[in-house]
């Protein structure tokens, strides 16, 4: 049932009063958090101040020292009482909290067994458990933030490097709801002007402007777009750029991986299977994660194991953004790099490198010149290590791709390779607060707001009159064309909740993890 956000509001939030553990195992301090109307009765029935004075008394945005106890907290040497921790408890009344709600944070000893005692005692004096993301459902239905912005919490505290925290610290600010009420205005603008036509059509006054109508609605679909395509560079920084390192064995690929990795190593993950040679990386470089599968390489084979091999490689390598072909630099040949390189088989999406290893073993190096730069750059620079005849083949123009002279081994030419890498990643939009679309549920509803305006800008274009639709065929009527910018409307408010259903709320709130 599609409903406003008002409505939701009252029939899902009722006067229960939630309490979960907010921090995640194995910390020194644990943080408990209660949200509700009775946020601190609940927390008073278990708490007893340094001070004596209960929490009733004490105003919002205060913190207390004192014990929590269980057994009553009708203070010392009452019977049965026993201490369960030393605490402090942070208060915050309604409107200023995280949830809007009254709310009480416990911080205590990081254990799981007084974290466990500490929640029991606060659901035994009324609490109840929270669902997963409910505190944050909570602040959304107050009117907090919009579901983009709570959304991008989640994303927030999933960040693992720089250029995803920028991004789920971005949509948080609002940086992806303000450009879609920027939007929603022109959208609300364009239905007035259609049902001013409504409501004038049949007596004929022609006054809405037919070319403003098709202007407004062409810079508004100009947007969707352009909110649309940043989605590809959004959703790689959230799930981590895929980068396939390609080559034949013993070309350096795994010294490759480990010498970008460096200290910037976030995590291994080894893909399951029965395959020698699939391993997924995650590797932080200039802030941006990328996630690396090195490869076996494509070499014809007869073999059935190395066969399998060389499917994943293929899989890996149409999965991947970025394709690095690493050679070894002593034996490159031109009709090797090139049959490589065909073999390949890129889209004009993806981005090649072609990084020709271990200069280090041909002579001495000119330290200096490590970066061979993109297609069409002059080689050369790095003195004796690839032939004159490689040199000029990647210097003709058409090479689709970068190159790079490198040693894994040295680190020669690594940080050229590194700033090529992040060069992949346009994260110049952020700098420039940008609003970039991260979430594949956005860029849905997104999709289905642009194909609704296409069909309104077909309308415009073919004519149409205000109340049947034209003898010409494609033009709509100019209620039909308000219904279309009214499901524009519905598409773009999903994104941000404006409107939405409860089921889809539950969908994407019980994605969070509890505490949330
Ligand atoms: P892979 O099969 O492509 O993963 O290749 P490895 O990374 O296992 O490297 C194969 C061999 O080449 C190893 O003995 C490496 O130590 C050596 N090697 C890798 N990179 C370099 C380099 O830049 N210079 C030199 N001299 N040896 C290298």
């Amino acid at each position: 049932m599609k409903t406003e956000r008002g409505e939701v509001m009252r029939s899902n939030l009722n006067q229960e009063t939630i309490a979960a553990l907010a921090t995640g195992r194995g910390g020194a301090i644990g943080v408990i958090r209660v949200s509700g109307p009775d946020a601190v009765a609940v927390a008073d029935a278990v708490f007893v101040a340094r001070s004596g004075k209960p929490l009733s008394e004490a105003a919002g945005y205060t913190v207390h020292f004192g014990e929590v106890v269980a057994g009553g907290s009708g203070g010392e040497g009452a019977l049965g009482r026993e201490v369960v921790d030393e605490v402090l408890v942070s208060v915050f009344r309604a409107p200023h909290s995280y949830t809007g709600e009254d709310a009480v944070e416990i911080s205590c000893h990081g254990s799981s067994y007084i974290e466990a005692r500490i929640l029991g005692l606060l659901i035994e004096a009324g609490a109840r458990a929270a669902e997963p993301g409910e505190f944050t459902m909570r602040a959304f239905l107050a009117g907090k933030m919009d579901l983009a912005q709570a959304e991008a919490v989640a994303d927030l505290i999933a960040a693992g490097d720089r250029a995803q925290h920028r991004l789920a610290m971005d949509q948080m600010k609002g940086g992806v709801s303000s450009a879609l009420a920027g939007l929603r205005e022109e959208l609300v603008q364009l239905a007035a002007l259609l049902e001013l036509e409504l409501d004038f059509g049949e007596e004929d006054v022609a006054f809405a402007d037919r070319g403003r109508l098709k202007e407004l609605a062409e810079g508004i679909e100009a947007e969707i777009e352009r909110l649309k395509a940043t989605f590809e560079q959004g959703n790689a920084i959230r799930e981590g750029v895929a980068v396939a390192i390609v080559g034949r064995p013993n070309a350096g690929k795994s010294t490759l991986l480990n010498a970008l990795a460096g200290d910037e190593r976030a995590m291994v993950s080894d893909i399951a299977g029965t395959t020698r040679d699939r391993i997924e990386e995650r590797v932080v470089v200039g802030g941006v994660g990328f996630r690396f599968v090195d490869t076996a390489g494509l070499r014809a084979t007869d073999d059935e194991l190395e066969r399998m091999g060389i499917e994943r490689t293929r899989d890996a390598i149409r999965r991947a953004r970025v394709v690095m072909l690493v050679m070894d630099a002593v034996e490159a040949g031109v009709c090797d790099i090139e049959a490589q390189v065909a073999e390949l088989g890129l889209r004009e999406d993806q981005q090649l490198c072609v990084v020709l290893n271990k200069v280090d073993v041909v002579g001495a190096l000119d330290a200096e010149s490590g970066s061979v730069g993109s297609s069409g750059a002059v080689l050369g620079t790095v003195s004796g290590a690839v032939s004159g005849e490689v040199q000029a083949w990647f210097s003709a123009a058409d090479f689709p791709g970068s190159v790079f002279e490198i040693s894994a081994k040295t680190g020669f030419g690594l940080d050229a390779l590194r700033d090529w890498l992040v060069g992949t990643v346009d994260v110049r939009g952020f700098d420039s607060g940008a609003a970039v679309v991260s979430g594949a549920r956005h860029f849905e509803a997104l999709s289905r707001a642009s194909d609704a305006v296409g069909r309104v800008l077909a309308g415009l274009r073919g004519g149409f009159s205000a109340s049947e639709v034209c003898d010409s065929g494609s033009g709509l009527s100019s209620d039909l064309l308000a219904a279309e910018v009214r499901e524009v409307l519905h598409h773009l408010g999903s994104i941000t909740g404006d409107i939405t259903s409860s089921e889809v709320l539950g969908a994407i709130f019980s994605k969070f993890c509890i505490g949330k």
